[in-house]
């Protein structure tokens, strides 16, 4: 299709996180890699300081002025967009009007992050019709404060992170706490399968500030005896079994996720770099446990997912990926068994929970670039 005088395409990855679950908010190391599911942004520049933004997803218009005084969120998907262009403006970047074609193949609301590749891919678009140039690192914070402060939701950096550093071919291993990161390579005859068990539980967002308070409690307990204790980050092994016997036992256990979880994302990293996959996969699989037994965020459903996988030929590591209580689980699978890998598990949980689940067949893929 021709494109209209001035109009560019840009596109920013959905993503799924391979080991290193609920460190993110106890400045620990997480593994993401960006997926071939996309979040495209067609801009067309207008003389104008406001935005037309349409999304082919909710078939649904919405405009927004730059110079409106007072921008609030009202609860409706075009948050995301006016959130980045709000904060963006804040930040000091003058923005210029431009219509806004969304269209995306990231599943929504399934635990792929739609909502950091739109946020990504309409801040790099909208910081290149006004031909403002910013480095990837800044990009991804100010995508984060925009979920944050505009949105409303209280998520860490790494979806808007690999959103903009992803690359194909690799995994990303970020220091949440440094935003340090290193790319480590995925072998190319291995697919990510993601398993969407179609459930959320209601649990979720109550346990979710539950854990994050059990942290900090275990946090407070080890400062006592190493000072220069922050975070669970600095909790190293021994500090667990020497300072955490007089630990309640939840949480205990909740430290000993993260403390070993941390330890389990070095070492999935090293593993990669020695092209591993065996080693990898058997980390995933002690992740899964430690979500399961010490962290207590899995489900039935996650576990029978996990379980069904485990079982089939072909696949290094299988594990839940999330917050949990439901969402999706990841699973590191030989591209040649790929196909049978996608039918046992789809047919044993169909038959196990009575539910249809959804299969995303995922490669790696590069950050947001423009077409
Ligand atoms: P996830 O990021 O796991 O997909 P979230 O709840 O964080 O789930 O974000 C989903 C929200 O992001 C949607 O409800 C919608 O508001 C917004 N969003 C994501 N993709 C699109 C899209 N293609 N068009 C419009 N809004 C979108
Ligand atoms: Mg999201």
């Amino acid at each position: 299709m021709p494109r209209i005088e001035g109009q560019r395409i840009y596109r920013a990855p959905g993503r799924v996180n391979l080991i290193g679950e609920h460190t993110d908010y106890n400045g620990g190391f997480v593994m993401p890699a960006a997926i071939d599911l996309y979040t495209q942004v067609t801009i067309t520049p207008r003389d104008d300081r406001k935005l037309l933004i349409h999304s082919e997803s909710f078939s649904d218009d919405v405009e927004f002025d730059f110079d409106d005084p007072h921008p609030i969120a009202s609860g409706h998907w075009s948050d995301y967009v006016c959130g980045v262009a709000v904060t963006l403006e804040r930040a000091g970047f003058s923005l210029k009007g431009a219509a806004l074609e969304i269209r995306s193949t990231v599943p929504i609301g399934a635990g792929l992050s739609s909502s950091a590749a739109l946020e990504v891919a309409a801040g790099y678009a909208l910081l290149d019709n006004s031909a403002i140039q910013i480095d990837r690192t800044e990009l991804a914070k100010l995508c984060q404060r925009a979920e944050n402060e505009f949105v409303g939701m209280r998520c860490g950096i790494m979806d808007q992170f690999i959103a903009c550093f992803g690359q194909a071919g690799h995994a990303l291993m970020l220091d949440c706490r440094s935003l340090d990161y290193r790319l480590l390579p995925l072998p190319p005859g291995v697919r990510l399968v993601i398993c969407n068990t179609m459930i959320r539980h209601e649990l979720a967002a109550s346990e979710y500030n539950n854990r994050r308070s059990e942290c900090e409690a275990g946090v407070r307990n080890f400062a006592k005896f190493v000072p220069s204790v922050s975070s669970l980050r600095n909790v190293t092994l021994n500090d667990l079994e020497g300072y955490g016997r007089d630990l309640p036992e939840v949480i205990y256990k909740r430290c000993r996720h993260v403390v070993t979880e941390n330890a389990r994302v070095v070492e999935a990293a090293a593993a990669l770099e020695q092209s591993d996959l065996q080693a990898f996969g058997d980390l995933m699989a002690a992740s899964h446990r430690s979500l399961r037994d010490d962290y207590e965020v899995s489900c039935a459903e996650l576990d029978t997912m996990v379980d069904l996988a485990t079982q089939v030929e072909g696949v290094y590591g299988a594990r839940m990926t999330g917050g949990g209580f439901g969402g999706c689980t990841i699973n590191l699978v030989k591209a040649d068994r790929v196909a049978e890998f996608t039918k046992d598990v789809a047919r044993g949980y169909e038959q196990a929970t009575g539910v249809v689940p959804e299969i995303y067949v995922c490669s790696t893929a590069d950050g947001v670039a423009d077409l």
